[in-house]
């Protein structure tokens, strides 16, 4: 590595610094620890919050040009020495090493890409219902933003937040997951060595309850942008209403696959198990839900289950590899106990279903593709995220029934569909009820989309125009020029 690990501190002020307590990080193909980090207390997050108040309004007043400058830097250090950020996120996450070039090369992106609105952030003139005046609706800077984020893109996912925010003019408190600090701190020194000035981005390692909750109940924090779990959203959500702070939500998924009869099926088939597999199936948009029609059903099965035996599940590192383990033991024994009450309640296992016995899998956290048919609505494997390797197949018969059966959801982020027909590819966009539909492709969604769920899958968006509004308020200013001495609050003729 030309990068060594980085330090165990965290970015607070400026300054790299130490905290009350350390934790483990964990390699999850190995299960040994390789790495320790200082942790947060609620106390270090305050400190870092009042850093960034102080450092927001000098921040928010440079050029915007001179915000890009910095942000261009920052891309061009992650590509750098992409080949070790790479390297890093597999040590602490798992994910193959091929996809988590593909996250570097996508967090380098976020900060490319974000650094070319500083151009056209731009307000409005409006008419005004007076003569001689005119309206402003001016975008401005939020203030403080405080970001939390999940294990499944360590590093990606700072930059996802941390790159609209700053081309906005806000200032960032960030706190990574628990389990995968290491790629929120090597950006921390990457935001160190870009001359991003001391406060404008702090970087916090520390848990959920302490760090999280802290960054939530805050008073002086303007949004609060968070990835994550339904449950943890519901109570960031009321965290931060105890100040009516703002919340963007990206939660769980629960995307619906569907392919119709007149599909490509080779197509369909490879599409459908790279988005399940991809990231060890730990991705929000992954397809947790695949429907076939009846007519081609036999033939998606067999084809699919040849694919997935095919995939090689082992060292995430061995470029050869194409699944690699689960983040931690917890999250594997989750999907366990998902297919053990799939199993249970009848479903049919056609494939998979155990922790794989080959090496060099011994301690990691493994799963072996897996394949579940002779399922009902109601059972949980259709109904709640699983976040694992494990593909429930389900046939449909008409159109309707599958667009039903996709919509019964509590979640609404990413769907799928398949097919070559241009009215159902029409009605399925109308029809489906999510905030993301894909129609003979698989993501990642790009950054110039808007990436939002609908329901469950939370109040919240990334990316794009869209994305970026999240981080700048409206301010309205009324002008009169008019030089006019006359009050008049009733603009509107009577009758
Ligand atoms: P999680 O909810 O357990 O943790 C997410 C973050 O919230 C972590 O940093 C955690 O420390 C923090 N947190 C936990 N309790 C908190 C509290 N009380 N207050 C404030 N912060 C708190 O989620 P996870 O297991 O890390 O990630 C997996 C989930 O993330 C899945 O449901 C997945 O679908 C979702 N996800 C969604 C998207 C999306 O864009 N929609 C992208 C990636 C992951």
């Amino acid at each position: 590595m030309n990068i060594p690990l980085p330090g165990p501190e965290m970015l607070v002020n400026g300054k790299f610094r130490t905290g009350p307590t350390q934790r483990d990080v964990i390699n999850p193909a190995t299960g040994q620890a390789f790495a320790k980090v200082y942790m947060a207390d609620a106390d270090i997050a305050h400190e870092a919050i009042a850093s960034a108040r102080a450092a927001q309004p000098a921040w928010g007043a440079l050029a915007p040009l001179q915000r890009a400058a910095v942000m261009r830097e920052i891309a061009r250090l992650i590509r750098q020495d992409a080949e070790d950020y790479a390297r890093l996120i597999v040590s602490e996450q798992g994910k193959t090493i091929k996809e988590a070039r593909g996250e570097v090369g996508g967090a380098a992106e976020f900060f490319s890409y974000f650094s070319e609105f500083a151009r056209r952030i731009q307000g409005e003139i409006l008419p005004s219902d007076h003569a001689g005046e005119q309206i402003w609706v001016q975008r401005l800077p939020l203030g403080v933003v405080g970001a939390i984020i999940p294990w499944n893109y360590p590093f990606a996912l700072v930059a996802r937040k941390v790159a609209p925010a700053l081309i906005a003019g806000n200032t960032v408190v960030l706190k990574s997951h628990e389990e995968t600090p290491l790629s929120a701190l090597a950006m921390a020194r990457i935001f160190d060595r870009a001359g991003v000035p001391a406060g404008v981005v702090n970087i916090l390692s520390g848990t959920g309850p302490e760090v999280g909750e802290a960054l939530c109940t805050a008073p002086d924090i303007d949004l609060i942008t968070m990835t994550g779990s339904v449950p943890t959203g519901k109570r960031i959500m009321a965290n931060a209403a105890q100040n009516l702070t703002p919340v963007s939500l990206e939660l769980g998924g629960k995307a619906p696959f569907i392919v119709m009869a007149d599909a490509d099926l080779d197509l369909a088939v490879r599409s459908a198990a790279t988005s399940r597999y991809m990231n060890c199936g730990q991705v929000c948009i992954c397809n947790e839900r695949t429907y076939v029609e009846r007519p081609v059903y036999d033939a998606f099965v067999e084809k699919f289950l040849a694919v997935s035996a095919s995939l090689r599940v082992g060292d995430p590192m061995d470029p050869a590899t194409d699944i690699g383990p689960k983040v931690n033991l917890a999250e594997l024994e989750k999907v366990e106990a998902r297919v053990a009450q799939a199993l249970s309640e009848g479903a049919e296992l056609l494939m998979g279903g155990h922790r794989p016995d080959h090496s060099p899998t011994e301690g990691g956290f493994y799963y072996t593709p897996t394949v579940l048919t002779g399922l009902r609505p109601d059972m949980a494997i259709l109904r709640d995220e699983t976040f694992g390797p494990v593909v429930p197949i389900v046939p449909f018969d008409t159109f309707d029934d599958v667009v039903e059966q996709a919509n019964d959801s509590r979640y609404g982020l990413s769907a799928y569909l398949f097919t070559n027909d241009m009215r159902r590819i029409m009605r399925a966009v109308n029809e489906i009820d999510f905030g993301e539909i894909y129609v003979n492709r698989i993501g990642p969604e790009s950054l110039q989309g808007f990436h939002t769920g609908f329901r469950n899958s939370g109040p919240g968006g990334d990316d794009g125009v869209h994305g970026l509004d999240k981080y700048l308020r409206k301010k309205t200013v009324y002008i009169n020029y008019s030089g006019s001495n006359t009050v008049d609050l009733m603009p509107y003729p009577a009758g």
